[in-house]
């Protein structure tokens, strides 16, 4: 097998996968190394989950994305990456976890839990769906404490706290109340968060206007026990009956890993990784950024739609580089 590489690429999610291409094009030698499955963090996602984005705006290497949908969903995008990967015979090691990488001579060498390999060039497309923010409370622990959340029908007829108020919150909420979940939902902010998707807004404030689904603003969870959480709200703590406990807080990137990479941050409070905009070159000679993984802890930042150029970028910079 050979080892030797003009770039490694870890992460094999969309942006990896549009470097990939663009390699390709250009006749670059790369492979992707992927800890997972092809698009992990996609197929982690809850499985009824409808992108927000047009399909057009999800496509990489200008293959069409084609379904009759306005939006797709979860199902559809993992087969558009899969075909698109298998139709630019991509090369990519599956269920492979890069480890650690470093520079000596001018090359980088990559170890991972399998192998090591030598690359001029590394990609770091990692994104930031591996590593949920945690709440910090007591019983955060139990078995009964989910912070990805799958599918609704394991919730039917169960008390459920459903924490936050961004799109996975709400999502969650009205999934698992259609299932006939009773639902609690406990913001720390006034409302519902402003970046829920415009067509799910209406439905959500309207189950709660009709009490359907119970909301406590304002609130906290401070403590979760087998069969009851407390909750700090403005009029004082509260104790309620519960089974489950969904805890949706959102996600953020493996900065140990970055770290261990060699990446600094331009501002130490929102992490986001040193890195040029216009080349998306790092701090560190030959190590680049693409995708989600840019935004440090803004995770609302970057998308599919908006970082897909950082494929095209990065490879017409590495061409460059070359001359
Ligand atoms: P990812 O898809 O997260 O890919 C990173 C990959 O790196 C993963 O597969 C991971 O397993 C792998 N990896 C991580 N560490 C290692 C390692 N050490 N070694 C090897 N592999 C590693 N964006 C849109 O444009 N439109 C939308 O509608 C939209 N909806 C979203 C809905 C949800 C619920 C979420 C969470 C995000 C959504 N996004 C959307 C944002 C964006 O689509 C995703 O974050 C997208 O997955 C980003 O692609 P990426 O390739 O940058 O990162």
């Amino acid at each position: 097998m050979d080892t030797h590489y003009d770039i490694i690429i870890i992460g094999g999610g969309p942006i990896g996968l549009a470097c990939a291409i663009e390699a390709k094009r250009e006749n670059l030698s790369y492979l992707i190394l992927e800890k997972g499955c092809l698009a992990n963090s996609l197929y982690n996602y809850p499985q009824g989950m409808t992108f927000f984005s047009t399909p057009e705006k999800l496509e990489i290497g200008e293959v069409p994305f084609v379904t009759t949908n306005l939006k797709p969903v979860r199902a559809e995008a993992l087969e558009y990456y899969r075909r698109v990967s298998e139709h630019f015979d991509l090369q990519i090691h599956l269920f492979e976890e890069v480890l650690a990488a470093e520079k000596r001579n001018g090359l980088f060498k990559t170890t991972t839990n399998k192998s090591t390999y030598f690359s001029k060039k590394i990609i770091v497309a990692t994104g930031f769906y591996d590593i949920p923010i945690l709440l910090d409370i007591p019983g955060e622990n139990l078995p009964k404490v989910f912070h990805y959340y799958k599918d609704p029908h394991y919730f039917a007829n169960q008390k459920v706290v459903v924490v936050g108020a961004s799109n996975s919150s709400v999502d969650a909420a009205l999934e698992t109340f259609r299932k006939g979940a009773e639902v609690t939902m406990v913001i720390r902010g006034q409302e519902i968060g402003r970046r829920v998707k415009y067509w799910v807004k209406p439905d959500i404030e309207n189950r709660i206007a009709d009490g359907e689904i119970k909301v406590m603003f304002s609130s906290s969870l401070t403590a979760i026990r087998e069969d009851e959480v407390d909750i700090e709200t403005p009029q004082g703590k509260k104790t309620i009956q519960n089974d489950f406990v969904l805890a949706l807080t959102g996600y953020q990137p493996n900065f140990n890993f970055l770290e261990k990479l060699g990446i600094e941050y331009e501002d130490q409070t929102i992490k986001n990784p040193c890195h040029n905009k216009e080349t998306m070159e790092t701090n560190v000679d030959g190590m680049y950024l693409a995708g989600v993984v840019c935004g440090g802890l803004q995770t609302h930042l970057w998308f599919i739609e908006n970082s897909r150029i950082h494929a095209k970028k990065i490879i017409k910079h590495i061409i460059n580089s070359y001359d």
